[in-house]
């Protein structure tokens, strides 16, 4: 593992080195891969070697792939879903569920990997994550065994995208509550009624898991949305100025009707719809953590070429000082996410946990976002310093999968024995 000290020169800061990685047990004298400068305390150590050589092939998909591409995909507010089916031959997208993982993974892994895509574009982190976190986890954690049998190997191959549909125009923060989409049985059928919002995927999903109230006992259920289906409507919204990749819809509900074949048959209530949340909280973590190594890598680039006073900006305190707190903040997240996921692998993660580490980590992230960029004075305004891009996008991170308003009340709760949502 080697890392540029922050009171060096700094360097670029891109892959360092690269080894052979052999099966080894995590950490146990594995030969190292490439690292990034950025993992300051070599946290990749913790990832067994067959994880390290899988994080390397993510790494160089995304730099050969998705960097080039990127900033116009940006700019035009397009999304590169061509590349979701390459991208998972690399054999990620189902290695949480024992019906599509290649080898046994942990969940330190899980969130490397979506770190590593947010580092380069945190929109394609969200256009993977929703379909393979989201809606997937949605069905592995809710479906019946038959369920995930039917869905979970062509999403894992990428021959099905995913989307999930819980926000609605009138409820974002409240949906625990406040969800207004209806779900009728009549029969075998389902019949759907209400409007969603924010929808990522849903302009071009295979299926869109939608949460509704079911009118018979008023508890949330969740149902498998097909493509094409009467009575759906998905528009996209535009104007967007964050996470611009990403395709988010408007969706219409009207009299779709749903197989009972297609509801969520392991899911009850809000509490087990919660449960799916929980997990994907913490790969938000790990997104936000991306989303500020790629601020900082890009920050580190620049100040060491930029000149002002006759020197390299990178050689005046003031900009090392917001650097190195830029560096703080990502080894203080990093370990954060490190941990919360070992404990989704004990077993022993609970809500407050992974709220926790969202909301941590998002505020982090805003700041550090906020110092790359004033590092790069007026060019770090322009897509062309590599930094913009993340500044904008952290908004919507910060926001999305609970504010960190909902978060921090979550932990609050925890705290004080208190829940002080309304
Ligand atoms: C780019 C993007 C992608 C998204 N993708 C998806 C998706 O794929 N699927 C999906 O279902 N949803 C998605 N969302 C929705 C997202 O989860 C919601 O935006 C988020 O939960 C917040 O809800 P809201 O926007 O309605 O804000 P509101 O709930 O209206 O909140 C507005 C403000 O009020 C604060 N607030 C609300 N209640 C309280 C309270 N009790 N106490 C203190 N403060 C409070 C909030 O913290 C926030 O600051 C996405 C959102 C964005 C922006």
């Amino acid at each position: 593992m080697t890392a540029t000290p922050a009171t060096t020169t700094p360097t670029p800061a891109t892959a360092t080195t690269t080894a052979t990685a052999t099966d080894a047990a995590p950490g146990a004298g594995a030969p190292a891969a490439s690292v990034l400068d950025a993992d300051f305390y070599g946290f990749q150590n913790l990832l067994s070697a067959r994880e390290q050589e899988t994080v390397l092939a993510v790494r160089e998909f995304m730099e050969r792939e998705v960097r080039p591409i990127a900033d116009d995909y940006w700019e035009r507010s397009d999304c590169p879903v061509h590349l979701f089916k390459p991208f998972a031959a690399l054999g990620t997208v189902g290695a949480a569920w024992s019906e599509t993982a290649g080898f046994a993974s942990s969940a330190v892994f899980r969130g490397w990997i979506g770190m590593e895509l947010a580092r380069v574009d945190s929109s394609f982190c969200t256009f993977i994550g929703v379909s393979s976190g989201l809606a997937m986890s949605s069905i592995g954690l809710g479906g019946s065994a038959a369920q995930r049998e039917q869905w979970l190997p062509p999403m894992a191959r990428g021959d099905v995208i995913g989307a999930f549909g819980l926000t609605e125009p009138l409820s974002g923060s409240d949906t625990a509550k406040g969800l207004r989409t209806t779900a009728t049985r009549h029969g075998d059928t389902w019949v759907l009624h209400g409007a969603k919002r924010w929808i990522g995927n849903a302009t071009f999903a295979d299926v869109v898991v939608v949460w509704a109230k079911d009118t018979a006992d008023d508890q949330v259920k969740g149902f498998l949305v097909r493509r094409g289906t009467p009575g759906f409507t998905a528009t996209k919204i535009e104007r967007k100025q964050s996470l611009r990749i990403v395709q988010n819809a408007d969706i219409v509900l009207d009299g779709v009707e749903v197989a009972e074949s297609d509801r969520l048959q392991g899911i009850d209530s809000f509490r087990d719809l919660a449960n799916v949340l929980r997990v994907t909280r913490d790969g938000v973590a790990w997104q936000s953590l991306g989303t500020m190594i790629g601020a900082y890598e890009a920050a580190v680039a620049y100040t060491a070429q930029r000149e002002q006073f006759g020197h390299p900006i990178a050689s005046y305190q003031l900009v090392q000082d917001k650097l190195a707190t830029c560096l703080g903040n990502i080894t203080a997240s990093l370990a954060v996410c490190v941990r919360v996921s070992q404990l989704q692998d004990d077993g022993t993660q609970r809500d407050a946990h992974a709220a926790m580490a969202k909301s941590f980590v998002t505020t982090r992230m805003r700041e550090t976002v906020a110092l790359c960029r004033e590092a790069c004075g007026g060019n770090g305004i322009t897509l062309d310093a590599g930094v913009a891009r993340f500044f904008a996008d952290a908004e919507a991170v910060y926001t999305f999968e609970g504010t960190r308003d909902m978060n921090n009340l979550i932990v609050g709760r925890e705290i004080t024995g208190h829940a002080a949502f309304a």
